[in-house]
Formats: C-alpha cells, sequence, structure tokens
C-alpha cells in the first residue's frame, strides 16, 4: 500500500487534518510547495503527482514567493471521496489536497480534480480502464497504433454485444482514400461505385475538428489528381497521422471527409450528409482526434499519460476510529469524461452522432488513447455515482432492446440534453447534426414517425421539452412546438416518473409538415400540429411579484377562491422558451398568453397531490384559434378534482400550433 506515492502524497494520506463537518469525515491538506518537489515526484512516478500535472500543466505553473502570491486568486485542488461502505458504520470519506501552499503554484482559473475510491476488493471494477502501461514510449503515432490494433482485434474477436449499430447491410461509402502500405509516400482516391467488386476489408473513419480552414481538400477541380495520388506529406497533420494508424492497423481504407466529399458541390454536400449513419456505422473503426482544436494537431498524446490504472492507497483513519485505517483504490473520478466529452472535439455537435453511431472509437485525448465500443461503454470510467451522468455520452438502445418507454423516456431525452449542449456554426445544423441518430432511434421505435424533432409516438410527453438561453433562429428551422425552431438553448426535459399515473387533458388531432426533400427527416419548411385542448387565460406575475422564477396565477377573474390562488402563486411556474422573449416584455403591457395542459399526475395515498404540466401559448395576431409556443408550464400543489376541474372545465377548443 502506499508504495508507488512520494513522501509527500503518503504524508497527506498519513497524517491529515480530519474534521467532521457536513455529515462527513474531511481532511485538507497542502500538497507539494515547490516545483522542485512535484517535479521530483514526477519523475518517480508518483501516480497522484502525475495527475496533479495533469490539472497544472507544466508550462502554466509558476514557482512564486508568499508575496507574489497575494496577486493571484486561483488554485488548484485535487479532492478524493468516497464512503467507505466496508466498515460497519457507514461515513464519507473527503479529502482534498490545495495547491499553492506556502510557496505555490499559480494556476489560471480554478481547477480540480476528483478520485473516487473503491474499498478493497472492488479494483477489478476498474479494470476496464486499460490504456497504455507507463512504459510506453515516444509519442508517435506509429507507437501508438499498435494498442489501438490489439483492442480493435479483441473487440472484433471476442465481443458479443459488438457489432454495427445501424441495420443497412454493409456498403461501402462513395469515396474512400486507399491507405497503401506504411511506406508509401502517397494514398488515393476511390470512387466505390467504379472499383466496387475489386474492394476487399473494411474502412476507418475520422471524426476531427477542421479549424479554420483546411489546406487542402477534395474539389471538383482537383478531384483527377486525387484519384491518381495525394501526397501524405501535404496533409495536415491529423490527417496524416489517421492514415499511419490506418495502415498500421492493417485497414485498407480510410474515410475522411475533407477528402471524400467534394467540397464545392452541395448536391455531394447533400447527398453524402444524409449518409454520414452509414458512413459511421459501417465503419472499421472511428479515430477521434479529441485533443485538437484544428486538424493540425496530429492523434498523438501531448502529455505522458500513466494514470490509466487505479492505484491502491492506504488512508489512515481519525484518531479513535475503528478501524485504523482503510485500503482503497483510488481511480480519477471522471477519468473519461475528462479526457473525451470534454475534449475540443466532442464541444462540436456534428461529433455526437459520428462517436454513438460508430461500433468503435479510438479518442485520442491530451495524454492517452482511449478505447470505447459498446462492451467497453462505461462513461464513467473510475467511478460510479458522483459526478455528473448528463456529462456523458448516453448509450444507443441495442437493437435487441426496443423498449419504446425506453427510448422515449430515457434516451431521446439524454441524447437532447447532450447534443444541445454542442456547438454548431450553422443554426440551421442544430436539426441536421442529430439526423443520423434519429434515423437510428426510428429503426428502433419501429412505427414512430419524427416530427420536426419529435416522435409521433407518446407525442403530448414529448412537448414537454424544457429551454434554457435559447434565442430565436434568424431564418426559418422549425415550428414553436419543437426544440428545432429554437437557435442554440439547452433542450431538455424533467425526469419522468411512472407513466401509469399520467392522464392527458389534450387531444392530437394531428399534423401537417413539409421537408425540403419530402421525406420526415428533410429540413422543415412548415409545420403545424393540431390539438383539442383546455386553453385557460394564464396572469403572469412580473418579476418584482414573483421573485428569481418567472411565474404565474391562473387568473384571479376565473372561478376560483383566493385560497387557491395562493396556492398557484407559490407553485406555479414557467420556462420561457427564449432566454429574452421581446413579445413577452415586462415593462409595457404583458401580452395574453394561455395555458394549455397536457399531463396531469396524481400522487400521494389519495390522489391529493397533483402536478399539471403543460405548454404557455401566445395567439397568432390576425389567425382564428392559431398559435405559437413561448414557454413551458407546471404547477402542483395538493387539490382536489373538483379544483383542477373549475379552471378547465368545458374549455376546450380546437387550436392549431405553428
Ligand atoms: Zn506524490
Ligand atoms: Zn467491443
Amino acid at each position: 500500500m502506499n508504495e508507488r506515492l512520494c513522501l509527500r502524497c503518503r504524508l497527506s494520506f498519513k497524517e491529515p487534518r480530519w474534521e467532521f463537518s457536513g455529515g462527513a469525515w474531511r481532511a485538507e491538506s497542502t500538497h507539494h510547495e515547490t516545483v522542485e518537489s512535484l517535479q521530483a515526484s514526477l519523475i518517480s512516478g508518483c501516480p497522484l503527482c502525475i495527475a496533479l500535472q495533469s490539472i497544472v500543466p507544466p508550462e502554466q505553473m509558476v514557482d512564486c514567493s508568499n508575496d507574489r502570491l497575494q496577486e493571484f486568486t486561483s488554485y488548484a485542488s485535487l479532492c478524493i471521496f468516497g464512503n467507505s461502505n466496508s466498515v460497519a458504520q457507514s461515513r464519507d470519506v473527503s479529502a482534498t489536497f490545495w495547491i499553492p501552499g506556502k510557496r505555490g503554484f499559480v494556476v489560471p482559473g480554478r481547477r480540480s480534480l476528483n478520485f473516487q475510491p473503491h474499498f478493497s476488493g472492488k479494483q477489478d471494477a476498474l479494470r476496464k480502464i486499460t490504456p497504455l502501461d507507463d512504459t510506453t514510449p515516444a509519442h508517435t503515432s506509429v507507437r501508438w497504433a499498435a494498442p489501438v490494433r490489439e483492442w480493435v482485434t479483441e473487440c472484433v474477436e471476442s465481443h458479443t454485444e459488438c457489432g454495427p449499430l445501424v441495420s443497412s447491410p454493409f456498403r461501402y461509402p462513395t469515396r474512400l482514400l486507399q491507405v497503401g502500405d506504411l511506406s508509401s509516400p502517397t494514398v488515393q482516391l476511390l470512387e466505390t461505385t467504379k472499383g466496387d467488386a475489386d474492394m476487399v476489408g473494411p474502412y476507418n473513419t475520422l471524426s476531427y475538428r477542421w479549424g479554420n480552414a483546411l489546406p487542402i481538400r477534395l474539389l471538383t477541380t482537383n478531384i483527377d489528381n486525387f484519384r491518381r495520388e495525394i501526397a501524405v506529406s501535404l496533409l495536415p497533420k491529423t490527417l496524416a497521422d489517421a492514415i499511419v494508424v490506418t495502415r498500421t492497423m492493417g485497414v485498407p481504407y480510410l474515410w475522411i471527409d475533407a477528402l471524400c466529399i467534394i467540397q464545392d458541390s452541395t448536391f455531394d454536400w447533400e447527398r453524402e450528409a444524409s449518409a454520414m449513419a452509414e458512413v459511421y456505422g459501417h465503419s472499421y473503426c472511428n479515430l477521434a482526434a479529441s485533443h485538437n482544436h484544428d486538424s493540425t494537431g496530429g492523434l498523438a498524446p501531448r502529455l505522458q499519460g500513466s494514470l490509466g490504472r487505479p492505484f491502491s492507497v492506504r488512508i489512515t483513519c481519525p484518531l479513535g476510529m475503528e478501524p485504523p485505517y482503510l485500503d482503497t483504490w483510488l481511480a480519477e473520478q471522471e477519468f473519461k469524461a475528462n479526457r473525451v466529452d470534454a475534449a475540443p472535439l466532442n464541444s462540436r455537435g456534428w461529433v455526437v452522432q459520428e462517436r454513438a453511431l460508430a461500433q468503435r472509437t479510438v479518442h485520442f485525448t491530451y495524454d492517452q488513447p482511449l478505447f470505447e465500443c459498446r462492451t467497453l461503454f462505461d462513461p464513467s470510467y473510475g467511478g460510479p455515482g458522483r459526478g455528473n451522468p448528463a456529462q456523458r455520452l448516453p448509450k444507443v438502445p441495442a437493437r435487441s432492446d426496443v423498449e419504446t418507454g425506453a427510448i422515449l423516456n430515457h434516451y431521446w431525452p439524454r441524447i437532447l440534453y447532450y447534443y444541445t449542449q454542442r456547438q454548431l456554426t450553422q443554426p440551421s445544423d442544430r436539426s441536421r447534426a442529430i439526423i443520423g441518430i434519429a434515423r437510428l432511434v426510428h429503426e428502433r421505435l419501429g412505427n414512430s414517425q419524427y416530427l420536426a424533432g419529435l416522435w409521433s409516438t407518446r407525442l403530448l410527453r414529448q412537448l414537454l421539452w424544457i429551454s434554457s438561453q435559447g434565442c430565436h433562429p434568424v431564418t426559418y428551422c422549425g415550428p414553436s412546438w419543437s426544440w428545432i425552431g429554437l437557435q442554440m438553448g439547452l433542450i431538455y426535459y424533467e425526469e419522468t416518473g411512472d407513466d401509469s399515473l399520467d392522464r392527458f387533458d389534450t387531444q392530437v388531432l394531428g399534423w401537417k409538415i413539409t421537408t425540403t426533400d419530402g421525406s420526415e427527416f428533410g429540413s422543415v419548411t412548415s409545420a403545424s400540429l393540431h390539438l383539442k385542448s383546455p386553453l385557460h387565460p394564464l396572469k403572469v406575475l412580473l418579476p418584482a411579484d414573483a421573485g428569481d422564477f418567472p411565474r404565474f396565477c391562473f387568473d384571479p377573474d376565473a372561478i376560483f377562491d383566493n385560497e387557491l390562488a395562493q396556492v398557484s402563486n407559490s407553485s406555479c411556474f414557467i420556462y420561457w422558451d427564449l432566454e429574452d422573449d421581446p413579445r413577452m416584455r415586462h415593462d409595457d403591457k404583458m401580452p395574453h398568453v394561455f395555458a394549455a395542459p397536457i399531463i396531469e399526475t396524481r400522487r400521494g395515498g389519495n390522489g391529493n397531490h397533483f402536478e399539471l404540466r403543460g405548454l404557455v401559448l401566445l395567439p397568432i395576431d390576425g389567425q382564428v384559434d392559431v398559435y405559437c409556443r413561448v414557454g413551458m408550464f407546471g404547477a402542483s400543489g395538493s387539490r382536489t378534482d373538483q379544483h383542477m376541474g373549475k379552471i378547465f372545465r368545458g374549455k376546450d377548443k380546437i387550436i392549431t400550433l405553428t
């Protein structure tokens, strides 16, 4: 125990200043106090200090005096916490190491790294972290390609759960690069429709960021040259590295968007973009240049990675506690999220489906490549429990797992939440960069129709999305009742409980949607939804009356008593769709908005507690019974049927949402 740790780290575990606060035993300890002492520990291979280095890159360390330290308020912290459930009394243990100390390191901005302890005997659960061992030298792509080849071979040969997610039969993409052998200075562009019969073997794909501009692209003017040869030395480093890795893996073909889609042909681009699900879905291995902001960085890591495996430490318990110490295995808590989901590549919207649809992806991260396939899909990598699962890509439902509820209540909301956090350059890409996943969900759902970003199955529930920081696109992207009608903004749904408690106040009567290509997955040009719903005017409370959160009450002129008005004041809230909606300005008169209740849920022994969710609608000027959605409302409390009935009874209307 502790033998791999440096003296400073060992002392931290041995003599922390333990305190009991907030229901947990906590310790804080100052770590290395000088850069020299930290560097000595890095050389000796202390795993904790190496973790530290990953949050305090060497070039950002400034060894400074006490006086200068006053100028800086930032710090990095390393936190270890967990629940010691291996002993009779369960208790939380948390230790924080502060940097800087008396003479410390200055870190721009606050950063912290968390470790999750696993108590004795649980280390097997962490074996999935299998990057290179500490002895792997040299940051060259050839070196890194060898283990990649092993991981992929193991997946292909022995993972029964792995295989293509898309059901379409294997077909080569329209164009591919023939990579040739390791010593060749060139690659060739192949058009698969012409030479299909001679082609044998799989192809890889590359996920990467273009950056400002790619120096070399496939154009109508250079396609003939590319068919003859493309000099690898002319390619940006990431593209050249992908060729080397593909050759080393023994894979004959590689697909790279810039070289396989004609960049100055709208026709070609449209056709190929719509085939993206198949291109990535049938890729043998998707190579993801995770840590790069553009195409010049290459695939090799910037830092030596050796934190892959958990390491054991013995934590001394506070005086008088039994047992006197705990043997734990420590692993970086958000090991994979820190390297993959937080990587520059994965901040891009288009990359979500490239990764989600690929059978297997190798993420080339800042300090090591990490392998992901369906069998080894464990986004937490480093410990369950804490951390934020919403920050991680959800796992695509398997073909055998076609339970509608699981897909619509869990997978689709989670992928939307993950996807809408990512950036897109064009507003219209918001509805397009997820079509590959939508097609897959369509396959899984069977008979459901894709309606401008929502599904026809359980449509009412899906209308209740919530937007955060949404804004209006300059040009029409979709209807107000769908999230695709907004530019930017995070989209999420409230976690739903047991569906069987739901009662629907509204009926879907039909819809009319037109798209550019006539298919349900084409770009939407117009969309309307017809509902039969009770409508009730809402009185929106001005911010001064309502506090920080936008609230409302059902119109006081309506038939309900004062007591109920108060109940609704305290428990009724609105999520506006737009961050700053000019139609809802509070300074002058509030426009008349209406509540259309969608779902009512009753809980509690006698069903006395109700939750009501619905849409906030704004009538469209000059049109009869036509509304647009401006928000979602929620109301909850304990009222009887009778009371709710009073508000909405007899108010059913047939309305159109656009
Ligand atoms: Zn150390
Ligand atoms: Zn696998």
